[in-house]
């Protein structure tokens, strides 16, 4: 028999109305295992789609396909076309830099599967039941149309947890070195895809890095550097330029990675909200400054404490910024949308007594669509600012 779950009258209605996530409260009855691909019905037994389920998480269905005629779900032909259109696509980008996103889950209608490229080298997450039973497809699929010297599944995002999955990390095929050398912008960085962040890098920064560098001048800051991607890529402009990251690990990255490029940074460990107060006390000036932070709302409940948050770095950032200057300022909480982050960045500068204008709006880079049904996809704004 082919796994079926059967969705409620309201499932339905988000269906219809775009969306590609249906919740456990939404689910009539199951007869499926978790992992599975299944045919979804509504209540009355008509075909809406195919569906990847989950015994474990309160998203329990994601699309794969949709359309009231009948077809298997266990084509794995499906997953391989999707594959390849989402590399195909990204062929057809141009991207200036041997790194970057080949499949971004919901946005290439893949969910739960995320693959990049680092050079000769892929990184593969697969975050949802569904997409880690079917790895060894995936694999195959990679390794056919990419050719790659190796293959890293770096699985231990903590979402995993919610599919009940464990957290490990494994080269699959081939061999993985320790660290590997990618360019990005002109810029060359080592990348340690086995205890970077995320896969290694930000690669959803690549375009606004590069975007941000046709202002930036003078003095540069680059708040929450994490590697360095901002902070090189516009230093090369700049006539000092300096970094601060929190973490260790990342601080040491920056220096070798400055040296290599010989762009010249002054990177320090530190904790940006306090030496952003330090800067201020001092009574310093910067004509350019970055601030890209971490998630600070990981959840709904959180979203209070992380505007409040966003809103004293971008005070702060406002009023060392010399008039003129450009502030680059990020917010990849997806719990933050982009309407609510430019409100915070007003209310900040109507605090810092500047006036500032858009000079562009902009998201994750385009090998990380954004698919419209799907709000989630769109996690990553990045605002360039010109204090007047
Ligand atoms: N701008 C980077 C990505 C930043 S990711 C790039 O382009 O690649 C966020 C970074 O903020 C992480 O490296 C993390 O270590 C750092 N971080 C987190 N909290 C911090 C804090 N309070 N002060 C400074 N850095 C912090």
């Amino acid at each position: 028999m082919i796994p079926t779950v059967v969705i409620s009258t309201r499932g339905e209605q988000r269906i219809r109305n775009g969306h590609q996530w249906i919740y456990r409260a939404d689910v009539a009855s199951v007869h499926a295992r978790g992992g599975d691909r299944v045919l979804v019905r509504d209540p009355r037994g008509r075909t809406i789609g195919t569906a990847f389920y989950s015994d474990r998480s309160q998203i329990a269905l994601r699309i794969l396909s949709d359309g009231a005629v009948e077809r298997d779900p266990n084509d794995d032909e499906l997953i391989r076309d999707r594959i390849d259109a989402a590399i195909a696509f990204r062929e057809s980008l141009a991207i200036d830099a041997s790194a970057y996103r080949l499949v971004h889950g919901e946005g290439d209608r893949l969910p739960g599967l995320v693959v990049d490229r680092y050079g000769e080298y892929l990184v593969v997450q697969t975050l949802t039941q569904a997409t880690d039973r079917l790895l060894p497809i995936i694999l195959a699929a990679l390794e056919a149309r990419m050719r790659p010297r190796g293959i890293l599944a770096r699985n231990d995002p903590r979402a995993r947890l919610l599919e009940g999955l464990e957290r490990r990390i494994d080269v699959m095929f081939g061999d993985v070195p320790e660290s590997v050398t990618v360019v990005e912008n002109g810029i060359e960085y080592d990348v340690d895809l086995r205890h970077g962040q995320k896969t290694g890098l930000f690669l959803d920064q690549r375009e606004n890095r590069a975007a941000a560098a046709q202002y930036a001048r003078g003095r540069l800051l680059d708040c929450f550097c994490y590697n360095g991607g901002f902070a090189l890529t516009l230093g090369r402009r700049c006539q000092e330029t300096i970094a601060i990251d929190i973490s260790d690990d990342a601080i040491a990255r920056v220096r070798e990675n400055a040296e290599g490029n010989g762009v010249a940074v002054d990177a320090r460990v530190g904790n940006a909200f306090d030496e952003l107060r330090a800067f201020e006390r001092n009574g310093e000036r910067f004509d350019t400054i970055v601030l890209d932070p971490p998630a600070f709302a990981k959840s709904k409940a959180a979203v209070p404490k992380a505007m409040a948050g966003y809103k004293e770095i971008n005070l702060r950032a406002m009023k060392l910024l010399s008039p003129g200057g450009t502030l680059v300022t990020c917010s990849c909480s997806y719990h933050v949308n982009e309407a609510a982050f430019g409100e915070i960045i007003f209310d900040a500068s109507v605090d810092a007594q500047v006036h500032v204008t858009v000079i562009e709006k902009r998201m994750q880079g385009r090998d990380h669509p954004v698919l419209l049904g799907v709000p989630e996809t769109y996690y990553l704004k990045c605002f360039l600012l010109r204090r007047l």
